[in-house]
């Protein structure tokens, strides 16, 4: 690892920060009915500096009324996809006009580097984008019996959508649900994660200014418990699309049981990257080390587990070890770092618990805790574990930071073994120039996603989702309208109807 040299003076607090944000309901800047707020820490200090409105169940209702109101009653639902489309690609100049503000207010909330929170604003303008043309070329099944009978689906908005996002890439995360889930024709409201929430307040304006309804965007900050609980067992919401940890998955997906709602889970990791000894390593050391450390590690598809196998192992470690120590961490403005600041302290904490932890389970070889030259905030050094067995909790658990444990193989076989060895089953990446060997361990590995010779990029059309504790269903492409509307199927008889008689007249 290594640093700039870090001072009090290096920190960046961006102009004209806001110390106070609002839900915004029905086109309305409003506060709590009970008035209550929380506060939001800045992870370099760890000071609050803006107190966020807190919703309770009663604003989640108002929020869901004004989003149902403007579904039975507004324009959108009944827009043509071309109309829509319109004010979909202007969210995305306008996001990618204010691309620069975007990043720097998302970085300096949630500790990203600020290169790579640029990056993520421009992908959040490319979802408006992308949904905007997929809704236009938009085509639906029709099936004919012919002479006797046609058959089509005629698509329809499903309703209110409750979106509920986590903190890490907030803004992209929260416009992966927004586009298509407004694209589409629902109205929504989304409670955005309560350790982040300053980019999200910046959708309303955004949305005012492309021209969206009224009614049709609302937003409930708040703690997962109370606005987030709320928005999952209104009975005015009838699908939730949820992002974050498996554990709150699994009991959203409890609180939703009784309404049969439909639901969209994208959950947690712990995703394998597989290296075989005949991989081009030079590409395989670059990709795993942005595969862990960028975004801060705070990323759901990260390669946090590191397969090696046994003919390269060491070169590789030793590659892997020494280039590590040399990701920058620094501060998150500063267009020079690689890992900035972690979210939270106490993610922090939780982060720093496991590498504790792995001290025993592990050979740590890089990194190993706060970095000396940052004697507060919420840095953390890369860390390298390496000879992790597939038994430590290192190995089987999602840490969600900078740190990644790596254990040799020998065979195809314990490749494919070990990758699965844990309960999530999100993404995974192989590097071998060995063409069968590449497309028979990927068809093998229990995964949503597999990446061959590749780091994570991905194609918006393409399915995005995970198996096992990773996730319930998927978005991405076509699959995300899918997930957002009705396909009702309407049939008609054309000629003679051929319908036995009951009750016929003897
Ligand atoms: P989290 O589960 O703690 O919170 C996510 C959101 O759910 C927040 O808005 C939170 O307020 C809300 N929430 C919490 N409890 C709730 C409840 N009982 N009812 C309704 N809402 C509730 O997750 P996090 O810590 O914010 O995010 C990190 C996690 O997200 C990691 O596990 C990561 O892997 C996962 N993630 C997955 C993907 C993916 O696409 N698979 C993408 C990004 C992050």
């Amino acid at each position: 690892m290594s640093t700039d040299n870090p001072s009090a003076a290096a920190r960046h607090v961006p102009e004209d920060l806001p110390d106070r944000i609002q839900h915004y309901i029905d086109g309305e800047h409003v506060d709590s009915l009970d008035g209550a707020t929380f506060g939001v820490l800045e992870p370099v200090g760890n000071t609050t500096y803006l107190q966020c409105a807190a919703g309770s169940a009663a604003d989640v209702d108002r929020a869901v009324q004004a989003a149902r109101r403007a579904f039975d009653e507004g324009p959108w639902p009944r827009m043509l996809p071309r109309e829509r489309a319109r004010v979909l690609n202007r969210i995305a100049d306008i996001v990618e006009s204010r691309d620069k503000r975007l990043a720097e207010l998302e970085s300096f909330d949630s500790g990203l580097p600020i290169t790579q929170a640029l990056g993520q604003a421009r992908r959040a303008a490319e979802n408006f984008r992308f949904f905007a043309d997929l809704v236009v070329a938009q085509a639906d099944d029709a099936y004919k019996v012919p002479g006797r009978q046609v058959n089509y689906v005629n698509r329809k908005p499903v309703g209110v959508a409750g979106l509920i996002t986590p903190w890490n890439t907030p803004f992209m995360l929260e416009s992966w649900k927004l586009a298509p889930a407004i694209a589409t024709g629902n109205t929504v409201v989304l409670k955005p994660a309560e350790f982040t929430p300053l980019s999200a307040s910046l959708w309303a304006g955004i949305f005012e200014e492309a021209g969206l309804p009224q009614g049709v965007f609302n937003l409930v900050h708040g703690i997962g418990e109370q606005a987030g609980d709320a928005l999952v067992k209104h009975p005015d919401v009838p699908l939730i699309s949820f992002t974050g940890e498996s554990r709150t998955g699994e009991i959203i997906f409890a609180n939703a049981a009784p309404h049969l709602k439909g639901l969209s889970m994208e959950l947690g990791g712990k995703s394998p990257a597989i290296v075989f000894a005949d991989a081009d390593l030079d590409a395989a050391v670059d990709a795993t080390i942005f595969g862990v450390f960028s975004l801060n590690g705070e990323r759901c598809t990260a390669g946090s587990r590191i397969l090696v196998q046994r003919e390269v192992y060491d070169t590789f470690v030793e590659r892997y070890a020494a280039q590590a120590k040399r990701v920058r961490v620094g501060y998150p403005h500063d267009p020079t770092t690689e890992v900035g600041a972690l979210v939270h302290p106490e993610h922090f904490d939780k982060v720093m618990s496991y590498i504790e932890l792995g001290k025993s389970e592990g050979k740590l070889l890089a990194g190993g805790g706060r970095p000396a030259e940052f004697g507060e905030g919420n840095f953390v050094e890369p860390t390298v574990f390496a000879d992790v067995p597939p038994t430590a909790r290192i190995f089987q658990e999602e840490i969600f930071g900078p740190v990644v444990a790596i254990t040799p193989f020998d065979s195809d076989e314990e490749a494919v073994r070990l990758a699965n060895d844990t309960k999530y089953g999100l993404a995974a990446y192989v590097w071998t120039n060995d063409l069968k060997r590449a497309h028979n361990v990927a068809h093998a590995i229990d995964a949503g996603m597999v990446w061959l010779n590749s780091n994570n990029v991905r194609d918006l059309r393409t399915p995005f989702g995970g198996i096992k504790a990773s996730g319930l269903g998927h978005e991405g492409g076509y699959r995300s309208i899918d997930f957002y509307t009705h396909q009702q199927a309407v049939h008609i008889t054309l000629g003679k109807v051929h319908n036995p008689t009951f009750g016929k007249d003897a």
